[in-house]
Order: structure tokens, then sequence, then C-alpha cells
């Protein structure tokens, strides 16, 4: 039943790699290869670590190839909330980290030469009718507090979906995620990085010489350990659902759309995805706590979509899958509980940017630079390692 668009093709094969099948010794083990853990692997390699990543399954075959692939920062708990939990100074780091990683992944579009179809996009945030706008206002305030540009309309581009007023949130990003860890992958192992898939990793101990034991009997020791497994424990997990309609080449414009319910909608345009190169539109939302698949709200949100979007043809993929969520909007990023350990979990519906974030921040710590972003995220990764294999 369920079939996600970002599919399997040859210029995706680098995604599946050989098992690790003897020991070994590097510098750096990253166990999970998502967007957390590559980023991770790479910046390391970067700085001429030698970096093994081991992952079950293939690279980007956890929640990074179920994501909808909004890059964006503004933050899905609003800055206005952020502001209470973590104040002014919280706010700033958030907005500016966030901001900085959209723009660190295009720049190595770049530098990598990957071809992902990146796109700088405006994003939407809109209430459910009937609600009025004092919430706009008061996001508005707290995003510009943050530091970033935002503007009040009286509606989004959407021809035929009135959704009253919104914000206006210019720059940020979209993509396709599988081909983007396909880039970096490629360029991590340009940089002498060794990626193992199927790759179970059973044990995962830090200290002073950290090692890794696979499912097969394979150790591997180093110097440091990165678990960037993306484990909901500790945190709240919720379901959320997608689905991708074909629509008329150029009948929405590509940019990102959500709403403000808890159950939350997001909307995307990817220009010629479909087979037949019409657009996709790519709808998600429905968000259920709880890690429990409920199928039926793939129909709930294929008829919110209809309702709003009269254009969108048959539904040629859906698919759902888990965000782990940190209580404070925040991320676990950060050294683990034992020495030598380091842990990224819990990105929420940021966790493309928190994990770019975790692949810099990462790097800092384990070359012993001092990192601004610390005191804001490394506290959220203390106490988390190998309860997280
Ligand atoms: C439907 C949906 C839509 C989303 N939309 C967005 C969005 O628009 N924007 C956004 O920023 N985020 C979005 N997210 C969230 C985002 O996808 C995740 O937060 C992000 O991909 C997490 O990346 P990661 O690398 O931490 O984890 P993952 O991609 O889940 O990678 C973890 C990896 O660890 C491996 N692993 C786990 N345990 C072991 C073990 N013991 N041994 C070996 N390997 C192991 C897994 O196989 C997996 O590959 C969405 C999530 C979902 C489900």
């Amino acid at each position: 039943m369920f079939s996600c668009w970002y599919g399997d093709s040859d210029e995706l094969s680098v995604l599946h790699q050989l098992p690790l099948v003897r020991d070994a010794r590097c510098d750096v083990v990253v166990v999970g290869a998502g967007m957390a853990g590559l980023s991770v692997a790479y910046f390391l390699a970067r700085e001429g670590r030698s970096v093994m990543v081991l992952d079950d399954g293939p690279v980007g075959g956890g929640m990074t190839g179920l994501s909808s692939a909004h890059l964006s920062y503004a933050l899905e708990d609003g800055y206005a909330r952020l502001e209470v939990l973590h104040g002014l100074e919280g706010i700033r780091t958030a907005a500016a980290s966030h901001r900085a990683a959209v723009a660190m992944i295009e720049q190595l579009t770049v530098r990598e030469s990957i071809d992902c179809q990146f796109l700088r996009v405006d994003g939407f945030l809109f209430n459910p009718p009937g609600q009025g706008s004092a919430n706009l206002e008061v996001e508005r305030e707290a995003a510009l507090r943050a530091g970033i540009e935002v503007e009040f309309c009286q509606s989004s581009p959407l021809l035929n979906f009135e959704t009253g007023p919104c914000l206006r949130f210019p720059n940020q990003g979209q993509f396709h995620p599988l081909r983007y860890l396909a880039g970096l992958t490629r360029a991590f192992l340009r940089l002498g990085g060794k990626v193992h898939t199927q790759s179970h990793v059973k044990r995962a101990s830090g200290g002073a010489i950290p090692f890794v034991e696979t499912e097969r009997g394979c150790r591997v020791d180093c110097s440091h350990l990165v678990l960037a497994t993306n484990s909901p424990r500790r945190g709240v997990t919720y379901s959320s659902y997608v689905i991708a309609l074909r629509i008329p080449p150029g009948s929405v414009r590509p940019a990102l759309y959500w709403d403000s319910l808890p159950n939350y909608h997001y909307v995307r345009v990817a220009p010629g995805g479909a087979t037949d190169g019409s657009d996709l539109l790519i709808v998600g939302g429905e968000d259920r706590r709880g890690g429990q698949a409920h199928p039926q709200l793939f129909s709930t949100l294929e008829k919110w979509t209809r309702k709003r979007f009269a254009m969108a043809g048959r539904v040629d993929y859906l698919w759902s899958g888990q965000v782990a969520r940190c209580s404070d909007g925040s991320a676990w990023i950060g050294p683990g509980e034992e020495e030598n350990s380091f842990v990224v979990s819990g990105g929420s519906g940021h966790g493309l940017t928190h994990g770019t974030i975790a692949g810099q921040l990462i790097t800092d710590l384990v070359c012993g630079r001092p990192q601004p972003l610390g005191a804001l995220l490394c506290a959220q990764g203390s106490g988390y390692s190998s309860s997280l294999i």
C-alpha cells in the first residue's frame, strides 16, 4: 500500500553499500546513515578523520527517506512558544542555526555537485478558517525578535484555496532528500570515508576506547562514537502521513505551505515530479501521537487536499513515518552519557536542518573546538548514549 515518491533508481544505487564483514579500527564510528549521521560523517571526513558509517538498511532508509523535505527556519513550534522556553538568545540561536543549515545544504549542492532539485521558496503559515489572525501577529513579532525576515500577508498565493491572512517567510528551501544523501555519500566516499549498510549494530559503547559490535559479530574500535539512530526514546513520537498527487504543471506556485492546526497540514510542490512530467503536490500531516499507524488518515488527508486543490489528479504515492519530538522544541545533539560518545536524536519536523546542524556541531566537539550552539543543544544530548541502540 505504501509507496514513497523518492523511490529507487540507478542514481540512488550508492545508497546501498556492502555490509561490514570483518573487524576494523577508525577514528570515528557513526551509527545511522540518515541526514544526521551522514552529515556528521561528511564534515568529520573533511577534517581528515577516518570515519565509518554503519546502518541497518540503505543510506536514507530511516525517516530521512520518508520526510516531505521542507527545509525551513520558520520553526513549527513557533518562535513565540520557543521564546518562553529558551528566551531571546535561545530563539536567536535557533533561527540563526537553522537558517545557516539551509544555506549549508545549498552550498554543499554546489560544492559537491549534488543534483537534488534544491530550490529556494517562500514559506506561508496560515490559520484554519474562522480563527482570525491574532496568533499570527504574535508569531510575526517573535520571529522578528529572533532575527528572521517575515511579513504579514492578507492571503497566500494559492489561487483556489483562500487561506486567509498568513505569514510569509522568504528564502526557505526544499529538495529531494535521497538524491541529496546520495550526493553526500559520494562526496564522503571520495574523502576516504567508509559506509556499510545492512550492518545492524547490536552493541555500542563509549569510554576510553569506544567500540561497536554488529549483529554479524564484527567489532570496530574507534576514538569517538556518534549515535545518529533517531531513537525516539525519552521523547514523544508522532506518526505523520503524506500523499503525493499529480497537478498540472505550474498550477500551484512552488512554496512551503503549512497551517497552525495541532494535527497539522503541510504542502509543497515538486515541479515535474510525476512520471508523466506533471508537477507533484506533496501534502502531509494529520499527525497523531504514538508510533501506531492509522491508514484511514490517508483518506482524511486526501479529502482535506481535494477540498482545497480542486485541480489535483490521482494520488501517485502515499507513505507515513514517525517523527521523534523533543518536548522543548529543540533536538538532542551533543555529548552522550559515556566518554567520547555523542548523540543526535529528536529532530522533530525539522530533522533535516537539525541533522545538518548536528554535522557541524559534533564535528566541532570531536575536534575540540568551542561551539556557540553548545549552550542550547548540548545540554539536551547528555544522558542518551548507548540507550539509543
Ligand atoms: C512523514 C514525515 C515528514 C517529515 N517532514 C520533514 C520535513 O519536511 N522537514 C524536516 O526537516 N524534517 C521532516 N521530517 C523529520 C525528518 O525526516 C527526520 O527528523 C530526519 O530525517 C531524521 O534524520 P536522522 O538522520 O536523525 O534519522 P533517520 O533518517 O531515521 O536515520 C537513522 C538511521 O539509523 C539507523 N539505525 C537505527 N538503529 C540502528 C542500529 N542499531 N544499527 C544500525 N543502524 C541503525 C536506521 O536504519 C536509520 O537509517 C519528517 C518526518 C516524517 C516521518
